[in-house]
This record gives C-alpha cells, structure tokens and sequence, in this order.
C-alpha cells in the first residue's frame, strides 16, 4: 500500500475514519469529508472551517 494522503493545510495523515467529501454534506450540514483533487488533499476538519468560515464570516478568519 502507499503512503496515506496527508493534508496540505493542517499536515494530518488520512485515516480510515475519513471518508471522501461530498457537496452534498455542505447543502445538507453534516460533517464534511476529507477533499481529495488534483490542486491538493484537504483533511474534513479544514475543509469544515473552509467551508464554514467563509460561509459564515465572510473568509476573514485567516
Ligand atoms: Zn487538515
């Protein structure tokens, strides 16, 4: 097996208790998935503040 996919912005190893991202966990308010592309690997819990900083505060929490 290869190398876990680690997160770019807080630096955490994905484990098997991350499950994929999906829109749908925004539009619905569930917890948000781990985001695996092609511009990264983003990690539920930044995903979460990503997502919901920007929603709720206008992305000035930097
Ligand atoms: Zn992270």
């Amino acid at each position: 097996m290869s190398a876990p996919p680690v997160c770019t912005n807080c630096g955490r190893e994905r484990t098997a208790d991350d499950f994929n991202y999906s829109p749908a966990q925004v539009i619905l308010g569930r917890a948000i998935g781990w985001y695996s592309g092609d511009d990264g690997e983003i990690c539920g819990q930044c995903m979460e503040k990503i997502i919901r900083g920007e929603l709720l505060d206008g992305g000035d929490r930097k």
